[in-house]
């Protein structure tokens, strides 16, 4: 991937804002294996490497170690059965043999991912991802799901410096995984209607072609939804591309805006939840697949149903907001929510800016049922019962979510138009 031409696109953005990454490298390629010691040493990742994986994404990366032996690295291994969460005791493991490397390699995606993420940056080495599947878009990114305790904290690193991914292993990758990448790169589209309706509400940063970036990149992967469950080396590789430019996007903003939206705030709702009462969780992005086909019938029911609507005060009831979460993120919520973001909407902006909200919404939201289509022809899931959530966990999902974030989304103006978003399904 062209990282240089990518930013040289950027430079003196008409936004009037100054765009950059630090990812160094992403080679994306088939047989790139064998060439994964030549790019870190050219990379200057020293002698001494420490490599995470897990015994599935280990044999995956059939060849990786012999390619680095071969340019002279020594590698030490850390090779999980399984890793299914990314914890503080895993960052911990991790830590704990990094004394005398040079740089870490993380063999796989997720949570494997972030525990590397976190420790290469805790202990200032330098830090390849080597991807074993396009399951979801943070390859690229500077923050790391870690869950401490029951509950997910956010915390921000580092990006790798290098991402490799061999299309040969890619295309081999489980379905489910595969499927999960489509689930999370159709959140974009969402996410930049959430994004253009926040510019318009409240007249926050937004980039024309950081957005173009993003959307365009989801356009690609829907483009190819009848091709995912193939194994086919080209559909993964441009898969895996858009996931890493999607995570690119973010990076250059500097904020998860142009990738993520109430889709993800409602996923992230559900796993919070069952984090808390120890119920397994499904991959990230079929949940946010299904979430993004919820959002795009609640979104298209709202604009089709309201000719007009009109502002009224939000009477929230903390007390009964506070109850659904627990005790210990008490000061969370407030703080997510004292100031209330919907200060910053300009008062009667939503009543006057309706209509070319509802022309935004047509323009740039699929229908529901053109996103059931491809999502069904990807292999994603499209009902909350093929990712284990309730009606009444939807329906809770649905109503307190807006609180979990400090950000303007449709799902979050709502109340300040009189309208229930539970009465928005089908
Ligand atoms: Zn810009
Ligand atoms: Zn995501």
């Amino acid at each position: 991937m062209n990282l240089t031409a990518l930013l040289k696109d950027l430079e003196n953005c008409p936004c009037g804002r100054k765009h950059s990454f630090d990812v160094k490298r992403v080679e994306i390629a088939s047989g790139v294996t064998s060439k994964a010691g030549e790019i870190l040493e050219s990379e200057s990742f020293g002698k001494r490497l420490l490599m995470v994986a897990d015994a599935n994404t280990y044999s995956a990366s059939n060849g990786l170690e012999a390619s680095l032996e071969k340019s002279g690295f020594s590698v030490k291994k850390l090779i999980y059965p399984d890793l299914r969460v990314a914890s503080e005791e895993g960052i911990a493991e991790v830590l704990a043999l990094s004394n005398d490397i040079d740089a870490i390699i993380s063999v796989g995606t997720g949570s494997l991912n972030d525990i590397c993420r976190v420790a290469s940056f805790r202990a200032k080495k330098k830090f390849c991802i080597f991807a074993t599947a396009p399951s979801m878009d943070g390859f690229a990114s500077n923050s790391a799901p870690i869950i401490s305790g029951k509950f997910k904290e956010s915390l921000f690193v580092a990006p790798p410096s290098v991402i490799i991914a061999d299309t040969r292993i890619l295309a081999n990758a489980p379905i489910e995984l595969k499927a999960s990448g489509f689930g999370d790169m159709i959140a974009k589209i969402n996410a930049d209607f959430e994004w253009r309706l926040s510019n318009i509400l409240t007249g926050e940063h937004y980039c024309e072609r950081i957005s173009s970036l993003s959307v365009g990149a989801a356009k690609k992967v829907i483009s190819l939804a009848d091709k995912v469950c193939e194994k086919s080396e080209e559909t993964a590789g441009a898969i895996m591309e858009a996931l890493v430019i999607s995570g690119l996007a973010m990076a250059l903003e500097n904020t998860s805006r142009p990738a993520s939206g109430a889709e993800h705030i409602l996923s992230h709702y559900w796993e919070c939840y069952k984090l808390a009462r120890d119920i397994p969780q499904e991959f990230h992005g079929k949940k946010v697949g299904v979430a993004t086909l919820l959002m795009t019938e609640i979104f298209r029911n709202a604009v089709d149903r309201y000719e007009s609507v009109t502002e009224c005060p939000e009477n929230p009831d903390w007390d009964d907001i506070y109850s659904k979460f627990p005790k210990e993120t008490a000061k969370d919520i407030e703080r997510l929510n004292f100031p209330s973001v919907t200060d910053k909407i300009v008062p009667g902006s939503i009543e006057k800016n309706w209509q070319k909200i509802r022309e935004l919404a047509y323009e740039i939201l699929p229908t529901k049922q053109e996103l059931i289509r491809t999502m069904r022809a990807a292999g994603a899931p499209t009902e909350i019962e093929d990712i284990g959530i309730s009606r009444d966990l939807l329906y809770e999902g649905l109503k307190y979510h807006p609180y979990m974030r400090h950000r303007i989304t449709f799902t979050r103006i709502l109340p300040l138009i009189g309208i229930d978003i539970c009465d928005l399904l089908d």
